[in-house]
């Protein structure tokens, strides 16, 4: 393939078959889920809450995991493996020295990266004789990801959804119930939890943390529902994988390599899963930048590394993060989907052994619009306003090396598109 491609591609037979598993190549033991001091055992709780196979990924620690020729489909059906682009104009626009490359998770039939996860999970869910599916929403994403998945594999779903967001995304909940979904506004009057927080306040406007637990709470009373989750576990960044391990034999196609490794991160899945492959690389020696960009509404990589609750109501096992604590306020942003207390173990991880940079924006997110502006208007895509972190931080680190004279290969991950969140885009930027 010319070096100067600017559309990557993989042939269909260089599909990945096997996701990766970087539990397997770390330098020491990943710390475990624990239960806390008091109360019931969380971790004897979780083949009640998480579907089997999915737990047995959990915990496993071999290298690679055979992907089932179904699961390989439902991929090639979503439309992967998904391009590689070169982003000439913009590096032109910003007369820097450094070549990016943005991997187009954007090109998704729901408009994210989380199809790679959901397909797996409800196809799992099929199999172990589940008719429902529950599961949480923040930015919208991960419900119609779910919906989606759960529709083509003959599934009903039940979601969550943070109210502060539900109740200005229309379209996409309207795109959710397409899929026949069935979509309540969280804290909801379904669960304990959420009954609870309505009366001290009905118009709570809701956290991922507290949407968790009605998800939890609705399948914990139903036999034949599971919860799904769209994030942070390990399990979940290893479906992601497919991301990274195409992203690294399109960069074997163009005979390149990154210098460095950007995506923006909520719990951390589109970026696991776009550089956990590069990771192996890097606890091997190989000098790689990796650069999560967050929000200074839920910087969690700048938080404390201790055990802590993936959810408000404490139904889940304490696990080891970075964390802003479980019960912490968040200030509303657009990316709503970088707005999770918690980042993935494995990431935290990464981060507590000094191998991942962060970056926090201001939440008025002036300057990461601003920066996707640029980029819509040179490379054409919209990104989601999540992956427009992403694509500022790659910006910022392209206008460092037009300073520096540095010739870095710059590689990020756009993990979703912006086609229902003109809103956001529109109110900050005055469009
Ligand atoms: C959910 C979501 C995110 C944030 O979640 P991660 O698990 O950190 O990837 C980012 N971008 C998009 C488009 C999303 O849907």
């Amino acid at each position: 393939m010319r070096t100067d491609s600017l559309m990557v591609t993989l042939p269909e037979d260089d599909r990945p078959t096997k996701w990766y598993n970087i539990v397997a190549d770390l330098p020491e033991p990943l710390p475990p889920p624990m239960d806390p001091k008091e109360g019931p055992s969380r971790v004897k709780m979780l083949p009640e809450l998480l579907l089997g196979e999915c737990l047995r990924q959990e915990a496993s620690t071999q290298r690679w995991i055979d992907i089932p020729q179904e699961i390989q489909d439902l991929y090639a059906q979503a439309g992967r493996p998904r391009p590689l682009f070169r982003a000439k104009r913009l590096e032109a626009k910003l007369q820097t020295p450094a070549r990016l490359y943005y991997k187009a998770e954007f090109y998704s039939p729901t408009g994210s990266h989380k199809v790679n996860t959901a397909l797996a999970q409800a196809w799992y869910a099929k199999e172990e004789g589940y008719e429902r599916l529950t599961t949480e929403t923040g930015a919208g994403q991960w419900g119609t990801a779910l919906a989606y998945a759960a529709s083509l594999a003959g599934l009903k779903t039940t979601i969550y959804w943070v109210r502060a967001v539900h109740d200005w995304k229309s379209q996409r909940r309207a795109f959710m119930r397409m899929y026949g979904a069935q979509v309540y506004a969280s804290p909801s009057p379904n669960t304990e939890t959420g009954r609870a927080l309505l009366k001290e306040n009905p118009n709570h406007p809701g956290s991922l943390g507290i949407a968790v637990s009605e998800g939890l709470e609705d399948s914990r009373k139903d036999d034949k529902a599971i919860y799904c989750l769209g994030s942070v576990l390990n399990h979940v960044l290893l479906h992601q994988t497919v991301i990274g391990l195409e992203t690294k034999k399109q960069f074997e196609r163009v005979g390149e390599y990154p210098d460095v490794l950007i995506s923006c991160l909520g719990g951390g899945s589109n970026f696991g899963g776009f550089t956990l492959p590069f990771f192996a690389d890097a606890i091997h020696g190989k000098e790689i930048k990796f650069l999560a960009a967050q929000s200074e509404a839920a910087p969690n990589l700048q938080g404390e590394y201790r055990y802590d609750f993936a959810d408000h109501a404490e139904i889940t096992p304490l696990l080891k993060m970075y964390t802003l604590g479980h019960r912490a306020e968040m200030h509303p942003i657009r990316g709503d989907g970088l707005r999770y207390h918690g980042a993935a173990p494995i990431l935290s991880f990464l981060r507590h052994l000094g191998y991942l940079d962060t970056v926090a924006y201001p939440a008025d997110e002036r300057h990461v619009f601003e920066r996707t502006r640029t980029f819509v208007q040179t490379e054409g895509f919209l990104p989601a306003p999540e992956s427009a972190y992403s694509v500022a931080a790659a910006m910022d680190e392209a206008i460092k090396c037009r300073e520096s004279g540095e010739k870095k290969v710059i590689a990020f991950n756009i993990s979703g598109h912006g086609f229902m969140d003109m809103e956001g885009y529109s109110e900050v930027l005055g469009l």
